[in-house]
């Protein structure tokens, strides 16, 4: 049997960020299923920065605003210059939409000063496919970025490596138990022990919880699509900005010379390999065609992932309640790329038990939000 400090499960975007935030004084082991870690929801995101996406939740604002300065600069272990690309996103409506519109305008407007109403020349200018349907009315966030999911993913887990912290891959979690104050992980051909056990293992962390015997969460994996779509002939789409629907119904976004459009689904599933089903692909060359002068006649390639939410819609990090060394890193729905650093700083600071970072308190975070007991 190997000894560590503390096993993580789970090598996505959550594992690996905390992983690399407790790495360094502690003997650190991330086990994921996969020959890959990033294989399930990390490597299929849309891979937006999007401020005041979710904002109504102070949980998910507040996780987001305090991950900016990592991806704006990050340490020189990721190896880039920055993990954001300026993108911008207009938010576009169709005239039949257009009072409810300005009502989520005027409520996003008091938040984020940078968001200005734009003009029909502004969207055709930006967007010079796009249909009257959709040129009329809308709204342009300037502060909107891609995010380099990958640079960032491999800059933890180098971190992870740096400090003697292990990645063990094709290494499933299939018994956990409790004995004499550590956990004792089995995989296919090792069991692996240590005192603290961190859950993040994505939509199947009520899966794990249940191996442990913790209560579950109540987690619910949605199914999200998206697919990729040729522009026409000569038409460089490169330049534009992220377009969502005002009414949340689709988003289309450049995506290496073609256009990434999603149909925005929430489709309840098992916590599986996701695979898009062909209404949904169906939905999103649909809503493509319905904002952009388009004609589709092949979808490049589509896929599918799962956004995992419990109930009120905000993660899920703390210690379990109902058993000793056991903490939840699940729920981060559609958040989890653009708020990994805030929120890996968060975990990995109450399992030092040295309370909220300062900058996530300076904004009155309250742990109360994310913990598990609220559930
Ligand atoms: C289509 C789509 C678009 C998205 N767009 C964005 C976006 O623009 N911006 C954003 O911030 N977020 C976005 N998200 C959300 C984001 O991708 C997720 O919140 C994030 O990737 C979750 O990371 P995770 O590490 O919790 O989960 P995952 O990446 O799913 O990682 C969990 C890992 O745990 C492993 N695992 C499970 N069980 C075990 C076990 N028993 N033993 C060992 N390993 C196990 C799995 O194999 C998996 O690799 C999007 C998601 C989707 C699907």
């Amino acid at each position: 049997m190997e000894t560590f400090d503390i096993i993580i499960v789970g090598a996505g975007m959550a594992g690996a960020s905390v992983a690399a935030e407790l790495c360094d004084g502690n003997r650190v082991l991330l086990l994921e299923r996969e020959e890959q870690p990033g294989y399930h929801a990390t490597g299929r995101s849309a891979a937006a920065y999007i401020p005041s996406y979710g904002a109504d939740n102070l949980a998910l604002h507040y996780l987001t605003a305090c991950s900016r300065s990592i991806l704006q600069e990050p340490p020189s272990v990721f190896r880039v210059p920055t993990l954001l690309h300026q993108r911008g996103l207009l938010s576009l409506c169709t005239p039949a939409q257009k009072a409810q519109a300005s009502v989520d305008f005027d409520r996003l407007r008091a938040t984020f000063a940078g968001i200005a109403q734009v003009d029909t020349a502004f969207i055709r200018h930006s967007i010079p496919l796009i249909r009257d349907e959709y040129a009329s009315s809308g709204w342009f966030e300037p502060d909107v970025h891609d995010i380099d999911v990958h640079a960032l993913h491999e800059g933890y887990l180098r971190i992870l490596r740096q400090h003697g912290g292990r990645l063990v891959n094709n290494a499933e979690a299939v018994a956990i138990e409790r004995r004499q104050q550590c956990w004792q992980v089995q995989t296919r051909d090792t069991v692996y022990s240590a005192p603290l056990l961190v859950n993040a293992a994505g939509a199947w962390a009520d899966q794990v919880a249940r191996l442990a015997g913790v209560n579950p969460i109540g987690l619910m994996p949605l199914r999200r699509t998206a697919v990729l779509l040729q522009p026409p002939p000569g038409c460089e789409v490169s330049g534009w900005p992220l377009i969502m629907a005002t009414d949340g119904s689709f988003y289309l976004k450049p995506d290496a010379g073609l256009i990434l459009a999603s149909p925005a689904d929430e489709h309840l599933s098992e916590a599986c390999d996701a695979r898009p089903e062909e209404l949904d692909v169906a939905y999103a060359v649909h809503y493509a065609q319905a904002a952009l002068r388009l004609e589709v006649r092949r979808v490049e390639h589509s896929w599918a992932g799962l956004r995992s939410f419990v109930a009120d819609r905000s993660p899920v990090l703390g210690y379990a309640n109902d058993v000793d060394g056991f903490f939840w890193l699940a729920g981060q729905g559609g958040h989890g790329i653009q708020m990994a650093p805030a929120t890996a700083r968060l975990a990995a600071a109450q399992i030092a038990g040295s309370g909220i970072p300062a900058d996530l308190a300076a904004l009155g975070f309250d742990p109360a939000w994310v913990a598990p007991g609220r559930l």
